[in-house]
């Protein structure tokens, strides 16, 4: 005996109320019965078919199946046997319409695992069986009422089970397909047990072999019409195998594409995701990066972006060494050894024009001047800057060409230099400085430039006769000067410091009284000290100034210790102890001034040099926020995917009917969203590669290319992966929360 019910009740509880299903049922029912169950609406017909079929549980009496008692069974068990014994016929067909008849069918095989020559050959003979070889390839959705309920009907016979169950299998169809249908059934029922409800005994009169009459939840008939004799089973006792990994790939990939529609709003919301995510992240990038730039600096003058000052761990001056090994670091554009004289502009000034520029060594000129030559011996100096508004005009700039101007730097250091050659550069934007220029100078120069910023930044104590005095802020008393008419190792003072030798008691005013004695000058700036002792050798006043000392600025000048060139060079000229590099790459600076600070250098990148405060505001508002628009992105994407899923719950609720389990249809879920969400990254992969290609020229795409570095596709990969999984993961879990009858029951 196939099923046996002895005494079995099933209540439903809903609102406090407890409803009976079925009471007190007793059955036997076998293979090769055509079962119809007929009964007014609400007398229990469905509960009992779904007992029968293990989709609803029992509260009293025993279910034999086969002989083996199942009141012990878990969910688990009667999922088992569902899939092993029950071929299911839904009233409303429950097909996937975006399927063809074809994969309608083949679906339950791959549900029960079955392998791909099985599968064609099962599909193909069933398909002929029902009549509807000419529909192989038709879509569902385009079959009429009795050609779904044939289709439905093969799908049940496609597992070849032993009971085929169908819950007013002719409810929704004409009576002409009904007639079919029926006819169908009961030859299936040759080696089945077939039940079946419905409310229209009539059309099934002609073959039911027993009917069987409900009446508030109890069976009030029970009449064998037809004895069938012992059948025997010709189904399968194939044990139900797991869907394989390939079927749920497949269908995976078919769910992808089958609606379009879905399959176009799902990318769109991936690629909504790529690029919103990823743009936001660059314009945060991006803002960091220009708030670098625009930072005001206060401590250099030359603030551009790419500049790294540097100085050496111990202090001590670069050497050759140093740079030789300084350009090879990798993204070193140039060197700048002078590095002091970039911060201090200079003056050339002529009877017809006077330029305030940055000096610049000539090595670091890169490219080719537009007028003239490189500077190649001392004295040549090359201009660089805007033609409108360093030069106001290209005339102008052509008529300084071999023409000598006085360079100033401060109030002291005049030198001559003649103007070999000339560049234009043209401002980017408003906010670049045009208005200073460039000047390259051979390193001679450079040198002896430096050596008198030194000379004029540095604090100088002279000790007279005990006395420590210290040069003038605003006068130049005890600075000091070059003259080439004092001899190395002497001095030649102002008298005044004789007072300083003078005996108090003493009336002589000898204003000669400091010849002969000894000072020393020290000299401390921020690099270095130095400390030099000479001989006065003489001294000079208003009248012997111009002959004694050899400059004709007494008022500029009064007061200043005039030493030896070899003195001035003994005290000033040091060496650099400060260079700076340029990068090439801004967005590799991490890696480059670590590259630096490995090799024992300080390095202050001009970027960071800006006020802290500045970034430290941004960080703190800005991060923030960018955290804000990527979850609200994130949540807009998990609605919306979410939103366009739900329009998928009749289709993974058929599956569930089908009997697959639940992590299949979640895997089956993951592949469909992982793919559309691959798809969106490619387009989003391809869309970067035409940018930076220039074949798509998008200003926002442009700096989205520029700041994205090849970390950060991997990053967002893995996130929108990630994001993809969630959004499955997250439907799939919903779509359990309810039993599989529940989810059918909200289909019907
Ligand atoms: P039929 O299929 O013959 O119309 P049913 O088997 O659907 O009858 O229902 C039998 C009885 O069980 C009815 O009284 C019905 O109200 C009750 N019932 C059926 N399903 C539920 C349910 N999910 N919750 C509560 N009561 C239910
Ligand atoms: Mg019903």
């Amino acid at each position: 005996m196939m099923i046996q019910l002895r005494n079995v009740s099933k209540f439903y509880y809903s609102k406090g109320m407890i409803a009976s299903g079925i009471s007190r049922v007793s059955l036997d029912l076998d293979l090769g019965e055509f079962v119809v169950i007929t009964g007014e609406s609400g007398s229990g017909k469905s509960t009992l078919l779904n007992v029968i079929s293990g989709l609803d549980s029992y509260e009293e009496g025993e279910m034999y199946i086969n002989g083996e008692e199942t009141s012990h069974y878990v969910a688990a068990d009667f999922e088992e046997y569902r899939k092993k014994y029950i071929g299911n016929i839904f009233q409303n067909f429950n097909l996937v319409n975006s399927y063809t008849v074809y994969q309608n069918i083949e679906l339950i095989l791959r549900i029960n695992g079955y392998n791909k020559a099985e599968m064609r050959r099962r599909v193909d003979e069933i398909i002929d069986r029902v009549g509807l070889s000419a529909f192989r390839r038709t879509k569902v959705s385009k079959l009429s009422g009795g050609q779904r309920q044939r289709v439905s009907i093969a799908r049940a016979l496609a597992k070849d089970t032993d009971i085929i169950v169908a819950d007013e299998p002719t409810g929704n169809l004409d009576s002409e397909s009904a007639e079919g249908i029926v006819k169908l059934l009961s030859e299936i029922s040759r080696d089945k047990l077939v039940i079946v409800v419905t409310h229209n005994y009539d059309q099934f009169e002609a073959y039911a072999t027993r009917r069987i009459k409900m009446h508030d939840g109890k069976v009030i008939e029970n009449i064998l019409l037809y004895d069938t004799g012992e059948a025997e089973s010709g189904g399968s006792s194939r044990t139900a195998a797991a869907m394989t990994a390939g079927s749920t790939v497949r269908l995976g990939v078919r769910n992808t594409f089958n609606i379009f529609y879905k399959f176009l709003l799902l990318l769109i919301v991936f690629l909504f995701l790529v690029f919103a995510v990823s743009s936001q992240y660059t314009t945060f990038v991006n803002k960091k990066y220009e708030s670098s730039i625009m930072g005001y600096n206060s401590y250099f003058y030359n603030y551009s972006n790419d500049r790294v000052v540097l100085k050496k761990s111990d202090g001590s001056v670069f050497t050759e060494e140093d740079y030789t090994a300084l350009s090879r670091l990798e993204n070193i554009r140039s060197i700048a050894p002078n590095d002091v004289l970039l911060d201090t502009s200079i003056y050339l000034e002529s009877d017809m024009i006077t330029l305030e520029v940055f000096p610049h060594s000539v090595s670091e000129y890169q490219g080719e001047p537009d007028l003239g030559r490189l500077p190649e011996a001392e004295g040549e100096i090359l201009v660089k800057g805007s033609a409108d508004d360093l030069f106001m005009s290209e005339d102008t700039a052509e008529s300084m060409l071999d023409q000598t101007f006085s360079v100033w730097m401060g109030d002291t250091g005049e030198m001559k230099v003649t103007v070999v050659g000339i560049a234009f550069d043209e401002a980017e934007d408003e906010s670049d400085y045009s208005y200073f220029g460039e000047a390259y100078l051979t390193e001679d120069q450079m040198q002896q430039m430096r050596t008198d910023l030194y000379g004029q930044t540095s604090t100088l104590v002279t000790t007279i006769n005990g006395k420590e005095m210290e040069a003038g802020m605003g006068d130049s008393y005890y600075s000091v000067r070059k003259s080439d008419r004092v001899a190395k190792g002497k001095a030649v003072v102002q008298e005044d410091i004789s007072n300083f030798y003078l005996n108090e008691e003493s009336q002589d005013m000898n204003m000669k009284a400091a010849i002969g004695n000894d000072i020393t000058v020290s000299v401390k700036n921020m690099f270095y000290q130095e400390k030099i002792k000479l001989n006065i050798s003489d001294v000079y006043d208003e009248k012997t100034y111009q002959a004694k000392t050899g400059d004709n600025d007494y008022d500029m000048n009064m007061g200043a210790i005039f030493i030896s060139p070899e003195d001035y060079s003994t005290l000033f000229d040091k060496g650099n102890f400060q260079c700076s590099v340029y990068l090439s790459d801004l967005k590799e600076a991490d890696t480059a001034i670590k590259a630096i600070r490995d090799l024992g250098y300080v390095a202050l990148p001009m970027k960071d040099a800006s006020i802290q405060a500045d970034e430290d505001i941004i960080s703190m508002i800005e991060v923030p926020i960018a955290i804000l628009i990527i979850l609200a992105i994130f949540i807009i994407s998990y609605i919306v995917a979410g939103l366009i899923l739900r329009s998928r719950s009749t289709y993974f609720s058929i599956l569930r009917m089908l009997g697959l389990a639940k992590r299949n249809i979640r895997w089956i879920l993951e592949v469909e969203v992982l793919l559309v969400a691959n798809i969106a990254y490619a387009i989003f992969l391809i869309v970067v590669a035409c940018v930076s290609r220039d074949v798509i020229a998008i200003a926002y795409l442009k700096t989205l290319v520029q700041f994205m570095q090849p970390r950060d596709y991997v990053i967002l990969y893995l996130f929108i992966c990630v994001m993809a999984l969630l959004i499955s993961d997250w439907f799939a879990r919903r779509l359990f929360r309810k039993t599989a009858m529940g989810s059918f029951r909200e289909e019907e």
